[in-house]
């Protein structure tokens, strides 16, 4: 603030300076009240006196204080004509009133028109007023909401948005699906609005509330519920917004936005995707980030600086803890971690009743159904899903979102975009025996998923697609299932191999056989599902975070590897060798779906077991729900 006042007053200058001579010009006489009189002709005080003392002068009128006369003389040259002059007089001539007077010439005295003069002033005031109250207001606002868009001598001013009362417009019941984390954050509020019933027993109030969960899962949500339904101000900023390209601003962030929040403690600081602040320090190749470890150095030393109970409290979100500094970590800082994760079925079901609320639904619909169609999704792809439902209904011209819609919707937001279908050709075919070749597999083998659909229209990337009906949330999977699923992905190619032959086959299985390989993989080394035993080999496989992940990749040696390769390759030639026989043992009912599918384009699931039933065991599988 001090810095702004300085920078105001160094344009109050100049705007004064400008103000001062344009109102100058307005009391130039030219500007003034001759203006209006149309005296041109000038006349020498000299020739005045003359025309007095000639008696030609009839009127005389001053003007500006006495300086100014315009004079009214008959000129006996021109027919004792009237003219009128214009006489500069000198300054104080007293005399010449008495002459006037003595001559019975009529005069008046006119002062410089008072109102006019104001206006004028006004008028010329009017820009440098504008001026400085433009830039009043300016950093008024500036310092208000603490550096409004890119103001120079703002950089360190946090972003954060001060809200007394929250007007996020979000409360706690457009939240479901994730009521462990809402009653996590409820209690926050409880420890702000009544600590005395949690100190009083000697309790200290956690500091830091870590929201962690997949994207989608409604974090940022939930914390704008918080800010609508705490009644505390609400400071809010997201990690990105520390980090600026120039140094030494993201720190100064941090500690501006924690000077604020002091002020107004009891509050909340809600600190979004905070990994882009607080990953681990030193990772990276080339060394750290200078400029984001001092942001998150200062952002530690804030946290420590405050007492537990001084009634601010801080909630971060972030898809990605494993990247987080430990030190962010530790109790004293973010001691609490709320985990947000994906919904299950009845999470879902609250979650399409929420996003339901503003859609037109065809009174048949099931929000129970759908919920069962959409195990994995996130409250995100629910909103997304519905979303996209309603706007096919509108495409269709529908009066209410039907389950047409909603199923198409899935596959669009599952698999993407359809396609245009194939005209009957070989390579249809090809793709026809592919997809068959994962149902059939899908529905003899007891252990697989069942099947959901088989059909030929593209979608995405795929030119066919087989869709499972995945049993609902079984966090467990077992060794057979995962045998099951292998033998499934391989089932495209088997077919491709049987019916076609060795040399036919495509690249259509690609995608397929990355998935074999990688669920296969992950039996030998992660879940010890082969002969190496019961050995975690590797973690989890994700992104290989850069610099922290690239030591911990071999935690076994030259020998164990090629174990691992040896086994990863017995078992997907096992189940390719199943799936080969699964071909051979059902080439006459895979003729006959193959036949139908390129008819018909695509075959549910239901129909398609009615048909196998006709030619070998089908498996009861009792988890199967049907999809209307
Ligand atoms: P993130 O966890 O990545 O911060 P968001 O909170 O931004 O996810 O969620 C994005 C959108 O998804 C929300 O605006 C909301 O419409 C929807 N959504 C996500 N989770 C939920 C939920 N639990 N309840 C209702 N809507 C949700
Ligand atoms: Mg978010
Ligand atoms: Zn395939």
């Amino acid at each position: 603030m001090k810095l702004s006042w300085k920078i105001l007053l160094l344009w109050t200058i100049p705007a004064l300076v400008i103000g001062f001579f344009l109102w100058q010009g307005a009391f130039s006489p030219a500007a003034g009240d001759l203006g209006r009189n149309t005296a041109s002709t000038r006349m020498t005080y000299g020739r005045f006196l003359e025309y007095l003392d000639a008696g030609r002068v009839t009127s005389v009128d001053l003007y500006d204080g006495g300086q100014t006369a315009i004079v009214e003389a008959t000129d006996s040259e021109l027919d004792n004509r009237i003219q009128r002059l214009r006489v500069d007089l000198p300054m104080n001539s007293p005399e010449l009133i008495t002459k006037l007077r003595k001559a019975d010439i009529s005069f008046d005295t006119h002062p410089a028109r008072k109102d006019g003069a104001i206006w004028g002033l006004l008028g010329n005031l009017i820009f440098p007023i504008l001026l400085i109250a433009g830039l009043f207001f300016l950093f008024r606002r500036s310092s208000n909401i603490g550096g409004g868009p890119g103001q120079a001598m703002n950089f360190g001013k946090s972003r954060a948005r001060f809200q007394m009362e929250a007007k996020t417009g979000i409360v706690f019941d457009d939240v479901a699906g994730i009521e462990e984390a809402k009653e996590e954050l409820q209690e926050v509020v409880t420890f702000l609005k009544q600590p005395e019933r949690f100190t009083a027993v000697g309790a200290r109030i956690p500091k830091g509330v870590l929201l962690v969960g997949p994207p989608g899962t409604g974090k940022t949500l939930l914390a704008k519920a918080i800010a609508g339904e705490a009644g505390v101000p609400f400071f809010s900023i997201s990690g990105s917004e520390f980090v600026e390209m120039f140094v030494g601003v993201g720190a100064s962030r941090v500690r501006d936005l924690f000077k604020k929040a002091k002020e107004n403690a009891p509050c909340l600081i809600f600190i979004d995707e905070i990994d882009a602040v607080g990953r681990q320090r030193g990772a990276g190749i080339g060394g750290g980030n200078d400029e984001r470890e001092q942001t998150l150095n200062q952002l530690l030393t804030e946290m420590d600086g405050f007492e537990g109970n001084t009634g601010i409290i801080i909630i971060a979100a972030t898809n990605r803890p494993d990247v987080l500094d430990s030190a962010l970590l530790r109790p004293g800082r973010f001691d609490r971690q709320v985990i947000v994760d994906a919904p299950d079925l009845k999470g879902r079901i609250g979650i399409l009743e929420v996003h339901a609320r503003n859609k037109k639904l065809a009174p048949e619909i099931s929000i129970e159904t759908i919920a069962r169609r959409t195990p994995g999704f996130t409250g995100a792809d629910l909103a997304n899903l519905l979303n996209e439902a309603a706007i096919l209904t509108a495409r269709r011209r529908k009066e209410a979102i039907t389950m047409l819609e909603i199923n198409d919707a899935v596959d669009r937001v599952v698999a993407g975009m359809e396609g245009t279908p194939l005209v009957d050709s070989k390579s249809k075919r090809l793709i026809a025996y592919h997809e068959i070749g994962h149902a059939i597999v899908g529905t003899v083998l007891k252990d697989h998923d069942p099947v959901q659909k088989v059909t030929l229209i593209p979608r995405g990337q795929a030119q066919g697609l087989t869709w499972f009906t995945p049993n609902e949330e079984q966090g467990l999977i077992t060794r057979s299932q995962l045998k099951a699923r292998i033998t499934g992905a391989l089932g495209g190619r088997a077919a491709e191999e049987e019916i076609f032959g060795h040399s036919e086959v495509t690249t259509g299985a690609g995608g397929d056989l990355q998935q074999v390989t990688g669920m296969a993989r992950q039996m030998v080394t992660r879940f010890g599902m082969s002969d190496l035993g019961p050995l975690s080999l590797e973690s989890q496989e994700g992104e290989v975070f850069l610099g922290a992940g690239l030591t911990s990749r071999a935690e076994y040696s030259e020998k164990v590897a090629a174990r691992i390769d040896e086994q990863v390759r017995q078992i997907v030639e096992h189940c390719h060798s199943d799936a080969r026989q699964i071909m051979r043992d059902n080439r006459v009912v895979i003729d006959r779906l193959v036949d139908l599918l390129i008819e018909k384009e695509t075959i549910d699931g239901e129909e398609f077991r009615q048909i196998v039933a006709e030619y070998t065991t089908v498996p009861d599988k009792e988890q199967y729900v049907p999809v209307l």
